[in-house]
């Protein structure tokens, strides 16, 4: 097994969650412990909606989750499950409609749809169980060419726990029966969960969206009062308990609509109330953000010998070629800067997904995977001869 090399990245998504979640837990200061630990880079960031769109090392998450597990959990090793349950739900509403909208069953064949989101590195390979009666199971099997931790693979199993119930199913069972840093050959996390949907979407990407992010510079004086311990660069990024308690109120609302009391239109103001600070914070202040809860698809233009369809539907280019292609190479310019990704083979007219997330300049830098790239070109061998192309976006549709 190689070395933790500095090509395995995550995304700033995941480093977010962390953040969160020790504020929530442990208030201002644990949040702090966490960002002195972050890359200076990084750190600069934090204020920037590019913040969550940035790729770290792989080390910096496994740097944080032993902060998180030996100092501000002592110990309790539970608390890496919980880490696992609270990234499904404050990133829920970056997953594709597509992907949450199947059957848990479907779900887990797109696993690599929602790896490439968070990570650039590992394999993953479905094995549907047996149904045990009503219980339906698979085993999700992890191959990774570096060492990953069991904090990570417990986080992990906490991860599909989570999102699992926030789709209305019941999860009867989750649990790692092989871990590579134990020596075995794989990953392998088995999921079990009742095969009737028990309730609805217990929350909507909109609401996802909306608690942690559009509240995320709310300040009501009440609440952010005292929480402030840190510096200019923490006090935007402080989110105040308000931005629970508004998806709180939103799920109460709904279970308690049949029986009429007084709080509800109390309730209902406040829900507008803080739609409307939302929607303002949303028109004036991230633009970056609006960007990445547009789920537009990216036409290409493309000119060249390769007979070839691009889309861009981020953080994927999809392509889709007439002809086997050998050696691809796919690349895109952004400030100045190149971004490549080689493939060996892509079959003929089958449609293939290549993470934005997994393109790197020469010198291993990964791209942002919220970027749509103006121009991509390609280079590949058919039938024995070098051909290229040219593509051009067109707008989305
Ligand atoms: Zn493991």
């Amino acid at each position: 097994m190689e070395d933790k090399s500095t090509k395995n990245k995550i995304n700033g998504a995941i480093i977010s969650s962390r953040l969160a979640f020790v504020e929530k837990r442990w208030g201002s200061s644990a949040k702090q412990k966490l960002i002195n630990q972050l890359p200076t880079k990084e750190k600069k960031l934090l204020d920037s909606p590019v913040f969550e769109n940035s790729w770290f090392e792989f080390a910096t998450l496994e740097t944080l989750d032993k902060t998180i597990l030996d100092d501000l959990a002592k110990g309790d090793p539970t608390i890496l499950h919980e880490l696992g349950r609270f990234s499904a739900e404050f990133n829920f509403w970056r997953l594709p409609d597509s992907v949450i909208q199947q059957k848990p069953e479907e779900l887990f064949k797109n696993t690599s749809r929602i790896n490439v989101i968070f990570q650039n590195f590992g394999e993953v390979e479905i094995e549907t169980l047996p149904d045990k009666g009503n219980i339906k199971q698979v085993a999700l099997i992890y191959r990774y060419q570096m060492d990953v931790s069991e904090n990570y693979c417990a986080s992990a199993l906490g991860y599909f726990e989570k999102l699992l119930e926030q789709l209305g199913f019941s999860v009867t069972d989750v649990k790692e029966t092989a871990c590579q840093s134990k020596g075995d050959s794989v990953h392998r996390y088995e999921v079990s969960w009742i095969a009737q949907q028990l309730a609805e979407k217990v929350i909507t990407k909109e609401e996802s969206y909306k608690s942690f992010k559009g509240t995320k510079e709310l300040t009501f004086p009440n609440t952010i009062s005292g929480s402030f311990t840190g510096n200019s660069t923490t006090s935007k990024t402080t989110k105040p308990e308000i931005s629970y308690n508004t998806i709180k109120v939103a799920q109460a609302l709904d279970r308690e609509e049949s029986k009429f009391n007084w709080r509800i239109p109390i309730l209902i103001s406040l829900i507008f109330l803080s739609s409307l600070i939302w929607v303002v914070q949303w028109l004036f202040f991230s633009k970056v953000e609006v960007s990445t809860s547009t789920e537009k698809i990216q036409n290409y233009n493309c000119v060249g010998n390769l007979a070839v369809t691009i889309k861009v539907d981020k953080p994927y280019i999809l392509i889709n070629s007439k002809e086997e292609l050998t050696g691809l190479v796919t690349s895109f310019e952004d400030k100045g800067k190149k971004y490549f990704l080689k493939v060996k083979t892509l079959p003929s007219n089958t449609l293939v997904e290549l993470s934005l997330g997994e393109f790197l300049t020469n010198d291993n830098k990964a791209v942002e995977a919220e970027l749509i790239p103006d121009v991509i070109s390609l280079i590949a061998e058919v039938k024995g001869q070098k051909q290229n192309c040219v593509c051009k976006n067109a707008g989305g549709n």
